[in-house]
């Protein structure tokens, strides 16, 4: 948990509502996904609504595994991604294009759930449209046949936030909860989303309903890329192939597709892959090396 940016994900239960209420807070994480990168606002804004909800959407799976939203349409928006899992480690990615013109064409938008222990997952698809990702996703649980679930987000330069309020099943009582909550829920501000202390926040909007909160937890951003891995891949391409794209383009640049970092090779770099790659086995011999 980092205490001094109150990163994390704060649920609290409401003592007289069938309600779960989910504030997700992101700054070193969203740093991590947006620092490589130089997005327009719109861009910029879906990138961290896209990671609070995936942070939101995991935190209600009754298992272990990971969930995955992802986005595509004919739009500026060429493709989304943005994948957490249970532990709350997340990475994210988008493809933008700003040579696409706009249009109200409706994109496809993918839920899917994969399981750690079941070799099947589970997707769900609903369309992405112009009505912002809360009103999508919201379609998606209404679709999907799962509990009723509102969304709202707030994202800047320096953070992403989101709100989950999601009505709870087997639960009688007052029928007039869930439409309370979502009223008080409905007053949230983008400010409040991003800079009040989160149990403050939990608790300026639902003291009324008797707020319970639950231990935070921490979350963070994750990817497994390296210069290494770009390396090994170019040496098992072959020398012919990556020669090829240096003479053609200059240089050989890979990008990672879930942190946005690209590692650019020049012909120095080029040369010294088959230079510096020696055998890995001590019974190797030279001849074993193309
Ligand atoms: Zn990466």
């Amino acid at each position: 948990m980092n205490q001094e940016t109150e990163e994390g994900l704060f649920q609290a239960v409401l003592t007289h509502a069938p309600v779960r209420c989910v504030l997700v807070r992101l700054t070193d994480a969203w740093q991590a996904a947006r620092q490589h990168r130089s997005l327009p606002a719109a861009a910029r804004d879906l990138l961290g609504e896209a990671m609070a909800a995936t942070a939101l959407m995991t935190s209600t799976l009754k298992f272990s595994g990971s969930l995955s939203l992802q986005a595509q349409t004919n739009g500026p928006l060429a493709w989304l991604l943005c994948q957490t899992d249970h532990r709350l480690s997340m990475r994210a990615t988008i493809r933008w294009d700003s040579t696409r013109p706009a249009n109200d064409e409706p994109g496809q938008l993918a839920i899917t759930i994969n399981p750690d222990d079941r070799p099947q997952q589970y997707q769900g698809l609903v369309r992405f449209s112009n009505q912002g990702l809360a009103a999508d996703l919201e379609d998606y649980y209404q679709q999907s046949e799962q509990l009723p679930t509102r969304f709202w987000f707030a994202v800047n330069e320096q953070r992403a936030a989101g709100l989950l309020v999601q009505r709870l099943p087997h639960r009688t009582g007052d029928p007039d909860a869930w439409s309370r909550v979502q009223h008080l829920a409905n007053t949230v501000s983008a400010t409040e989303l991003l800079d009040l202390a989160p149990h403050r926040l939990l608790h300026r909007l639902f003291h009324e309903e008797g707020v319970r909160m639950t231990p935070p937890r921490p979350l963070r951003f994750q990817c497994r890329c390296s210069r290494e891995k770009v390396v090994d891949i170019l040496q098992m391409l072959g020398r012919t192939e990556v020669e090829h794209v240096l003479h053609e383009q200059g240089e050989v640049a890979v990008t990672c597709e879930f942190c946005g970092q690209i590692t650019a090779l020049d012909a120095v770099d080029i040369a010294q892959l088959w230079t510096d790659f020696e055998p890995r086995l001590p019974g190797d011999t030279p001849d074993n090396v193309h």
